[in-house]
Formats: C-alpha cells, sequence, structure tokens
C-alpha cells in the first residue's frame, strides 16, 4: 500500500528542518512496524507506548539543542490548556483504555464513563476554536486538575510546550481574540513527527490511521471492549471520531 504522508510543520531557523522532521517520521514508521505488524491489541498498545516514550526523549533533545528563550512554563496541575481539541491515533486511543482497564475499579470506570459521555456530548464536532470558547474541561483531568493519564498521555498532549502560563490563561480566556501563547516549535515539531510516523505505520498495515477527537474515540473505546480487535480486522469502528476540522484542513492543503 502506498505510504500516505500527512505534511509536517515547518521548522525555519532551527535544525528542525523539513528533511529532519520527514526523518524522525519515517524512522517511527520503520520501529512501529514490528509492534504494529503483530496485529494483535497489546502490539497495538506497545507501538502507543514506543511512540510516546520516543516523542518524550526527542522533546527533551530539542530543548537541549535549541533552548528556549524561557523556561518551559507547563507544570503538573496546570490545566489551563486541557479544554483543548486533543487529536489521537488508535493505537494511543486503545492504550489509554487498557490503561484505565487496568488502574481504575468498576465503580470508577463508570463513572469516568459518564463524564466522558457528557464531554463528547458537549463538544462532539466543533472546531478548535468553537472548542476553547465552550472550556469544557478534559474529563480525564482529576479532582486536582491534573492529567490523571499522565503516562499514557496523547502524544500531541506530550508535544505542548508553553513558554507562558499567563498567556496561556489570556488567550484561554478569550480564544478568538488573543494569540495562542508562545511555546518551544521545535518540542512540538519532533512530536508531531513522530505521531506522523505511527501513522504511516499503522496505514502501511492497512490500519485505519485517521486523527481522531480524544474524547470521542475513548468513548468509542471504552463502550465496546472489542474496538480494538475491530480496529485491527480494518473495521471502521473509530469512523465517528474522524475529525472532520483535520480532514478539511487536509483537503484544503492537498
Ligand atoms: S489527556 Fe491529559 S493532558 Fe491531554 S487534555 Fe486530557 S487531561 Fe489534559
Amino acid at each position: 500500500m502506498p505510504r500516505q504522508k500527512r505534511s509536517l510543520p515547518l521548522a525555519p531557523g532551527t535544525r528542525y528542518t523539513p528533511a529532519v522532521l520527514e526523518g524522525i517520521a519515517d524512522g517511527e514508521r520503520a520501529a512501529l512496524a514490528l509492534p504494529l505488524g503483530k496485529r494483535t491489541e497489546a502490539g497495538a498498545v506497545a507501538a502507543a507506548a514506543s511512540a510516546l516514550a520516543r516523542a518524550e526523549a526527542l522533546e527533551e533533545a530539542a530543548v537541549a539543542g535549541e533552548p528556549p528563550a524561557r523556561p518551559i512554563a507547563c507544570r503538573a496541575g496546570c490545566s489551563t490548556c486541557c479544554v483543548s481539541k486533543v487529536l489521537v491515533l488508535a493505537p494511543e486511543v486503545l492504550r489509554i483504555a487498557a490503561h484505565l482497564r487496568a488502574t481504575r475499579t468498576e465503580a470508577e470506570l463508570a463513572a469516568l464513563a459518564e463524564r466522558v459521555r457528557a464531554a463528547d456530548a458537549a463538544t462532539r464536532g466543533l472546531s478548535r476554536l468553537e472548542r476553547a470558547e465552550a472550556r469544557v474541561p478534559c474529563p480525564l483531568l482529576d479532582e486536582r486538575g491534573a492529567c490523571s493519564i499522565h503516562a499514557v498521555r496523547p502524544i500531541v498532549c506530550a508535544g505542548w510546550s508553553s513558554l507562558d502560563a499567563a498567556a496561556c490563561e489570556r488567550h484561554f480566556a478569550a480564544p478568538a481574540a488573543v494569540p495562542t501563547a508562545p511555546m518551544h516549535r521545535p518540542s512540538y515539531e519532533v512530536a508531531n513527527a513522530v505521531l506522523a510516523g505511527l501513522g504511516w505505520a499503522a496505514r502501511e498495515q492497512g490500519l485505519d490511521a485517521a486523527p481522531l477527537e480524544l474524547i470521542a474515540a475513548l468513548r468509542i473505546a471504552l463502550e465496546r471492549p472489542n474496538a480494538g480487535e475491530r480496529w485491527l480486522a480494518r473495521l471502521p469502528v473509530f469512523a465517528s471520531a474522524r475529525d472532520a476540522e483535520w480532514q478539511a484542513d487536509r483537503r484544503r492543503e492537498a
């Protein structure tokens, strides 16, 4: 199957040129072919784990190699940006669901599933801007405002490195009027390159690698215990969670 590459962001003025980012993505594609090629849910979860670990390591290297003008402002317990639309790939959401099933009691899982359903109902189909304006907190936040799945969080969440917490607050108070806070761009770009590699590896296996909206996809993964099997059988189990805005953006770029 021909590889369908997603466009990678540009990184003017840094060592992370489009060619370097594409090389990172291609390296991930090759590395993740092995776990994904097992065509098991455990293999998909292992691929997602490997990709997140790789993204974190490359981000650390990016910060060391191209130190930001200001320290990274993101801290445990800061959830200002956790009202954003988050896009994931199927292996990531399968890993999050597996982690939740392994670490939560039945009652906790039922309560979380209810919060996920409510958040999905409030956010389904919203654009990035509409989503930020709706200010619906991610249902995976805990009662202290920290990410309850930090160890298995989406690569997109791991790649967001703000340089100004106050600017984040100003942006999310008025998303249409105030630009997003400055961020450490190389970190964001290497994380996205790894995510692209995960998508390419899945596509090479003939698997659905469309970006999915986190809450909608998690709802499916929690409500359908065989979602992983169905995804591996190339059934469109996550089709209703595909992000229409992302797809429209890609069509415009094509
Ligand atoms: S998954 Fe975690 S880091 Fe990402 S938006 Fe949800 S609470 Fe925030």
